[in-house]
């Protein structure tokens, strides 16, 4: 299991997270992105090196 933290303050909702993840855990939600299935993470972090503002952190537990 992993658990995926998107800050907000950083996440400007450009989507590249949305367009990379291969499991589609990110849904656009009032601008941000949101691990709406954060249960379905593989822990690829490929979101985390695709995000240029360094909005999202994946950590496994
Ligand atoms: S680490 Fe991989 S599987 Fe998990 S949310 Fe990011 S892109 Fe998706």
């Amino acid at each position: 299991m992993y658990k995926v933290v998107i800050d907000t303050e950083k996440c400007v909702g450009d989507e590249e997270c949305i367009e990379v993840c291969p499991v589609d855990v990110y849904e656009l939600q009032e601008g941000k992105s949101v691990p709406v299935r954060a249960d379905e993470c593989i822990g690829c972090e490929s979101c985390v090196e695709v995000c240029d503002f360094d909005a999202i952190t994946v950590t496994e537990i």
